[in-house]
């Protein structure tokens, strides 16, 4: 991917050097120990961490608070210590070990990588990137952070909270979800990135994206950058924006359906012979504390929510293949 033909702003020009020691100065005093920051190792001066280890705390991380990931983590590679662990276990049995993570297909897609790593690279895992983007389920960001974090490679990694950051940093900004467009802030952070430092350089964005120039309430009182940033202060940074609002999302009873789904998944961890689907509805509804008789066009929508993880892998029918969904067909996790 081409990133030196955006112009880089005047900003840049005056404070990059400035912002790269003090940055990484802040990381090197205030850096977080998270357990896959634990695990790495130096060769010379390039940080490493076991490729497995970053593709899995990546995938948890991508829509799991860190804190969670952190306690989880451990367990989960000590369940599934390697690739080919992973690889071959069954659908059931991660689903299960995925309890409480949320968005299960996740574990899907990482499997599915796992499988793809074995199969087609003989269980070596690939560092080109083409390589990398073939594997399922692997998006841009995942991409470069396997890249940077496990083989030591000096490319830009931009997640949400280094595109907020590096917007700020070098453009003014005046509202908290204003931020410069990706190939732009592709520029920046590949002009940014400090020769042989990737691995520190673009934790510590990330740290002081998640820790200090948050979202909603950056402090940048208290920031190692706020003499040279360009958004500094901005009073407009803390207040709403109509840009803020968020397209409402499908809801069942008034619950998020995404709820449904969770809770379906999690009432299928328990069910070891399989359930009958209306009985499945009703268990993810006393899990969510719904107490209210449902409707027959309500236990009709949760059978629909119910069919689309069915399609997607997440769910099984016994003795049934194809054809609508009845409130009678028995579903398990998949094997
Ligand atoms: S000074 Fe404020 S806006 Fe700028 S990087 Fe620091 S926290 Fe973010």
């Amino acid at each position: 991917m081409a990133t030196t033909a955006q112009p880089l702003p005047l900003t840049f020009h005056l404070f990059h050097r400035s912002i790269r020691g003090q940055l990484l100065e802040w990381f090197r005093q205030q850096g977080k120990e998270f357990p896959w920051r634990k695990l790495k190792r130096e060769e010379g001066a390039t940080v490493i961490v076991d490729p497995y280890v970053v593709l899995v705390s990546e995938v948890m991380l991508q829509q799991t608070q860190a804190a969670r990931v952190a306690a989880r983590l451990p367990e989960f590679l000590g369940q599934f210590p390697s690739l080919g662990s992973l690889a071959a276990a069954s659908t059931a049995t991660l689903l299960r070990a995925w309890q409480g993570m949320g968005y299960n297909r996740r574990a899907l897609r990482l499997q599915g990588a796992a499988r793809a790593i074995m199969e087609d690279h003989a269980g070596v895992f690939p560092s080109d990137a083409t390589q990398l983007r073939a594997l399922p389920g692997l998006g841009e960001y995942t991409v470069r952070a396997i890249q940077c974090f496990a083989f030591g490679m000096d490319v830009p990694v931009v997640d949400v909270n280094i595109q907020r950051v590096l917007s700020r940093l070098f453009f003014r900004c005046h509202w908290p979800r204003a931020v410069m467009p990706p190939a732009t802030v592709m520029a920046v952070a590949a002009a940014m990135l400090p020769a042989g430092e990737g691995f520190r350089w673009n934790q510590a964005l990330m740290d002081l994206g998640s820790t200090i120039c948050t979202a909603r309430k950056p402090n940048c009182s208290g920031c190692p950058l706020h003499s040279d940033c360009a958004s500094a202060e901005i009073p407009q940074l803390t207040l709403f924006h109509p840009d803020d609002v968020r397209t409402p999302e499908p809801t069942l009873c008034g619950i998020p359906q995404r709820f449904w789904r969770g809770k379906m998944v999690e009432a299928l961890r328990h069910a070891e012979g399989g359930v009958p689907a209306h009985r499945l509805v009703d268990d993810a509804a006393k899990l969510l504390g719904y107490q209210k008789k449902m409707k027959l066009n309500e236990e009709r929508e949760g059978l629909n929510i119910l069919a689309a993880l069915l399609q997607e892998g997440l769910a099984t029918r016994i003795g049934v293949q194809e054809g609508e969904l009845r409130e009678g067909d028995v579903v398990m996790l998949p094997r």
